[in-house]
């Protein structure tokens, strides 16, 4: 078998960071002369791993270096998972350079080993909004990889329900079932046929809903 003939696959898995999550970061960064670190929860997703929010706790920080302190990180994940939170989510760190190029350090490598979980996503950024961004598996076999993070755009609660009302009020629709969609919990759910005596379908032209 020639070697050209062996499939390379080459997983990488996608880090989403939504584009409020980065300025919570950048806006820490820029609010702080020295360093700063500071944790986030991630979801694992279909897309790959969303980094949800991003805190910071108490800390000591100089020009050159910042610690959070174990104890403080212990009791937070106490309170986190006495409060029906799951600690686990906890799998973001990051920390500024303040100036400095964001590369990480020896000192940076040697925290992530130190890192109580399986594995964990690592950034490190400056004031000017340069990062880098990695990967490391520390159990059950060690791996470590350069991540170059997304950071997308998501769409506020607010701008969608501004748009469902106004589809809803403007929108005429041709050859939809005559009922109105469903919802729970204020949320829409996509109409199906599901459940439906097919007899009962009468395709119609839907008339704006009337402003309330
Ligand atoms: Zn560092």
């Amino acid at each position: 078998m020639r070697d050209s003939d062996i499939e390379r696959v080459v997983l990488k898995p996608r880090v989403l960071i939504p584009f409020a999550v980065w300025q919570k970061i950048m806006a820490y960064i820029l609010n702080c002369p020295v360093e700063i670190n500071g944790f986030g929860v991630i979801e694992v997703g279909p897309f790959g791993v969303v980094v949800q929010d991003v805190f910071i706790l108490q800390q000591f920080a100089t020009p050159t270096g910042v610690e959070t302190d174990q104890g403080t990180l212990d009791r937070f994940v106490a309170e986190m998972a006495r409060t029906g939170g799951n600690p686990g989510l906890i799998k973001f760190q990051w920390h500024s350079h303040v100036s400095m190029p964001a590369y990480f350090s020896g000192v940076d490598t040697a925290n992530i080993e130190r890192w109580p979980g399986d594995w964990l996503i690592s950034l490190v950024a400056n004031k000017r909004g340069e990062f880098s961004c990695r990967l490391d598996v520390l159990r059950p076999i060690r791996v470590g990889i350069d991540i170059h993070p997304e950071i997308v755009s998501t769409i506020p609660m607010v701008t969608m329900e501004i748009a469902a009302h106004e589809v809803a009020t403007k929108v005429r629709q041709a050859g939809f079932l005559r009922r109105s969609v469903p919802v729970t919990d204020g949320r829409p759910v996509v109409p199906s046929t599901h459940g439906l005596d097919l007899e009962e379908i009468e395709f119609v032209e839907q008339e704006p809903r009337s402003e309330r």
